[in-house]
Parts: C-alpha cells; structure tokens; sequence
C-alpha cells in the first residue's frame, strides 16, 4: 500500500470481510463514502462460507415469535434472486408430516403466515403434497408441505458485494489483521498487519465498525481494550456432503424427534448436503470442526425417514461454522434468536464505532442499510439507499441461465456444457471476463481438469482477490471437492507462479 494512501482519512474502516462487513462496506462505496474493509483471513472464510446456503424466512422461528425477522428474511429472498440471478436459485421444500411431533393445523397455520408475511411475486405458495408415491420415504410417511426458500452459494455472494464495493470505490483486503484501534482525538488509528508480507501498517478513519462475526466480543477485549456492550452466544453448525440421495430436485426439511429440524438439500448436481447442528461453543471459531456425534445425529436423522441408508463412509465432504448469536439469555442454543443487533458508541468528541451482533445471510442487506442510518448523522452529504434494486456483478441479465449458457457457447463453441454452465453458475456475465481475448480453446492456458484453464485461475487471482489454493477450491469454486490431490498440486505450483 502506498504511503500517501496510508495518510489519508478515511470515512469508515469495516472489520471482518464476512457477509455482514461485505454488505456494509457495498452499501457505504455506494453512497459515495470513502471505505475499506479489512479481512484477516479470506473473504467468507469463517461462518459466511459455512452456512446451509438458504435464503430463507425460517420457518423454525415462527415458534419463537421471531415475526420481524421472519417478514424481513422472507422479503429480502426475492430482492437477492433479483439482484443476483446467477448465484441464487428459488428451491421448493418438502416437510414430511410427523403428526407425532407437529399437528397438521400447526403446520399449515405456519405455512400460511410464510406465504403471507413478506412479499413475494416469483416464489410460488405452500400446498399439501403425497409423499408416498416418491417411493423415498418409510411406511409411515405418507404426507407432507411443500413450500419455497431460495438457495445461495454463500462464499460467493460474500465476494460479490466485495467486488461491487471494490467497483464503487473501497480499498478492500484479505489476509489483513486489524491488531488494533485507538480513538486519537476523534479519529481512528487502525494497526494492521499484512499476513501476506508480514508489513505492518496503520489507517485513520471517523468511524469504525466491528463486523468480525464470532470474534465481535473478543475484538473489544483484545483490539479495543474495552467491554462489549453485548454478550454473544457462538454456537455450532455443522454439514455433511454425501452422493445425492435422491434425483428430485426438491430439498427435504427433516422434523427429528428432538424438535429440531434438518435439511437435506441438493448440491451441485451430484451431491445431497445434509444440516443442520446446534451445539454451544466455546473454543476458537477458526477451529471448529464436525465431531463424530454430530455426524451421527445427522445420519441418523436421514435414516430414520428416507428408504435408502447412508453410513460415514459416504461422507465426501463436511463443514462447520460458529453462528455469532445475539445472547437473548436463553438456554438451548435452537431457541436463541437469530435477528441481529447493531450498536453505535459515540461518546462526546470521541470516535464512533458501530458493533454488529448476529445476522443472518439471508438479511444482510437489509442489516447493511440499517448500519448505514446509524451512521447518517456523521455524513450528511451521503446518498441514500440505493441496493434493492441493483445487481450485484454478473448478475446484470434478464434473460434465464440457460439463455446465458447458449449465449457463452455460442460465443466459445468449444466450451462443453458443463462447463459453460458451472462458469455461469458461478460467474454470470462476468464469466466473458475469463475469455478476454481468447478465440480458441488453447488460448485459454494450461488444462488442469475439465473445465479448469489457467485464465479461470488467472481472473480470480486478479479479479477476486485469490491469494491461496483454498481461496480458489473452496470460497470462489467448489472445485475442491471435484479435483485429485495431483490437479489440486498442479494449480497450486501455478498459482505460485502468479502471485
Ligand atoms: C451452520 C450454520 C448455518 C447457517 N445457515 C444459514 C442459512 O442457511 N441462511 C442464512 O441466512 N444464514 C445462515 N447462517 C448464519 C450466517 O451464516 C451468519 O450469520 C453470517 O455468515 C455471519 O456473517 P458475519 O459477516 O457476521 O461473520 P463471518 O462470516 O464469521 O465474518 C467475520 C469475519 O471477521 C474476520 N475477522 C475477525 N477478526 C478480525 C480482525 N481482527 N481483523 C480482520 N478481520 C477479522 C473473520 O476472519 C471473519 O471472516 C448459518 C450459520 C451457521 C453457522
């Protein structure tokens, strides 16, 4: 970074390149303020990568009475399909009825209000539906409720709004650890250090804001040497991945007999993903793993209602995350609220500095906008809102994807279909990106595997802040679980050459 940069003042300095300090800093670059947002790790690499990848109301919290979560979640579904078409899909639910654990009226009354208590004009409306012909189910399930949520590819909508920041203005960095903040005079002074160089360096802004997930209270304690004005409860989730179950294209939503429920959702064409856990943690959130009893109670919940059986040795993939949750003094970490918290500190001729409690994916942007008129009175010749209705990169076209697929093929007729159609699953219309100049496929670099050229390697690295193997595999691609160890081996000798 250059020195000149280093002395300017910035208007905010966000904490955390989650979803949440992702949304924010989108939201502010786009109102004109200058922003930069620090990530010590990826982007998306704690919880906003580990998550069931739903854009949903949450039917589940309709028990708790979480109604203005609910209708914000509810709403927000179809303003983030819109905004991003190619990363976000509507997805029907399927709920088998087990009149032993929920009453067919609760379910309906539940569903009623879900097809009611946010608008919706693409997603289609709940109805009652006959398990028994699918032939998936045991002897006892006969019935179930169908319902819609959209599906999201998490890591990704993270990395979109870091690049639409990036396109309206910010400074945006990965692998930056803020190791502190002090409040001089009314203005922040930032110390950073570059994990990447080792170098050192500190940033001045008016206002700062902790969005860093399940380390919120632990970045008081440690970067600002004061007390967080709020506790937060981090609990555990956790997913397998195993070959797909079913060819349906629906998602199952499990009731197990302990009351929670579990998805079974499909992914990426071959595979079934299987979640969620709630568990109380207490360890380091980097640290967080699947243990075997969660992996048992997750099989186990799927082998209690589906015919075909699955064991541990089907397991091709599993992830966990810590949800940084709001501490409304509950106990069973199911029954905590999900709805998020923001808290501005602002005490006479002192900096302020805004805190981020709990938060969905599915609400982001409605948490950035709130994060936004706590911060109205420091800038008043700020814009206004402005995200309900633009896209996010690539996710500018009208047309459906298949449309897009034709188009890309059409342009690069060597482009097999699979391919062409991760590219826009991905990428929407920033996959021509990756093609700049290529007319033929050997311009398109070294092969790894099918469908992995360098130029894709070489977009991400320049275009989406790819620093590491698992930036790429893992948070960008999920090409981690398709690829040899030998092919993951080739692209990282590459990237090394690159970077
Ligand atoms: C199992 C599970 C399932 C979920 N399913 C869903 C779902 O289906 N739908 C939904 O809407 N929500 C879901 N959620 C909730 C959602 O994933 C989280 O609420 C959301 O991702 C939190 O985002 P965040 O930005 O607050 O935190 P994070 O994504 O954890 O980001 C915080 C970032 O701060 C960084 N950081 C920490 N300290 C520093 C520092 N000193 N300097 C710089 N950076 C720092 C971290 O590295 C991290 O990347 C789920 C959560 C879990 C755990």
């Amino acid at each position: 970074m250059q020195r000149e940069k280093e002395d300017e003042l910035l208007d905010i300095i966000i904490v955390g390149g989650g979803i949440n300090g992702a949304g924010i800093a989108a939201d502010a670059s786009g109102r004109g303020l200058k922003v930069a947002l620090f990530e010590a790790k990826d982007f998306a690499s704690a919880t906003s990568s580990a998550s069931s990848k739903l854009l949903h109301g949450g039917l589940r919290y309709l028990e708790h009475y979480d109604f203005r979560l609910v209708s914000e979640a509810l709403a927000e579904r179809e303003i983030i399909l819109r905004k991003a078409p190619h990363i976000v899909k509507g997805m029907r639910f399927r709920l088998p009825h087990r009149p032993f654990l929920r009453p067919a009226w609760m379910i309906r009354m539940g569903l009623f209000l879900y097809d009611h208590l946010g608008k919706r004009s693409i997603l289609g409306s709940s109805h009652q539906v006959d398990l028994a012909v699918s032939g998936l189910f045991k002897k006892d399930i006969n019935i179930g409720f169908e319902y819609s949520d959209c599906w999201v590819d998490d890591a990704r909508l993270v990395i979109l709004n870091v690049i639409d920041a990036k396109e309206r203005g910010a400074e945006v960095h990965n692998y930056c650890r803020v190791v502190n903040a002090e409040d001089r005079e009314g203005i922040w002074h930032v110390s950073i250090v570059d994990e990447t160089s080792g170098r050192h360096f500190i940033r001045k802004s008016k206002v700062l804001v902790n969005a860093t997930g399940p380390w919120v209270k632990q970045f008081f304690d440690e970067h600002l040497k004061t007390t967080s004005p709020r506790n937060i409860r981090l609990v555990k989730g956790s997913h397998i991945v195993v070959p797909k179950i079913h060819n349906e294209e629906y998602a199952y939503i499990l009731q197990n007999r302990d009351e929670r429920i579990v998805f079974v959702i499909p992914y990426l064409h071959d595979f079934s993903m299987i979640g969620t856990t709630d568990v109380s943690y207490e360890g380091d959130p980097r640290e967080v793993e699947v243990s075997v009893d969660e992996i048992n109670y997750l099989i186990n919940v799927v082998n209690d209602h589906f015919v075909k059986q699955i064991n541990k040795s089907d397991i091709v993939w599993s992830y966990s995350g810590v949800r940084p949750l709001c501490d409304n003094g509950t106990n069973s970490p199911q029954t905590i609220t999900r709805d998020y918290t923001l808290t501005l500190q602002q005490n006479m001729n002192k900096a302020p500095l805004l805190s981020i409690f709990g938060g969905k994916l599915t609400t982001y942007r409605r948490l950035a906008e709130s994060a936004m008129l706590h911060l109205a009175s420091f800038f008043p010749s700020a814009g206004g809102p402005w995200t309900e209705y633009e896209a996010l990169p690539g996710g500018d076209f009208s047309c459906s994807k298949e449309q897009l697929c034709k188009n890309i093929r059409s342009d690069f007729p060597w482009l097999n279909i699979s391919t062409a159609k991760r590219y826009i699953d991905q990428y929407g219309t920033l996959a021509w990106k990756i093609f700049k100049d290529v007319h033929e496929e050997e311009d398109m670099g070294m092969f790894f595997a099918t469908g992995v050229y360098a130029r894709e390697i070489d977009y991400l690295i320049e275009y989406e802040f790819v620093k590491k193997l698992d930036d790429m595999l893992w948070r960008r691609t999920k090409l981690g679980i398709y690829l040899s160890d030998d092919q993951k081996l080739a692209i990282a000798s590459y990237m090394k050459l690159k970077i």
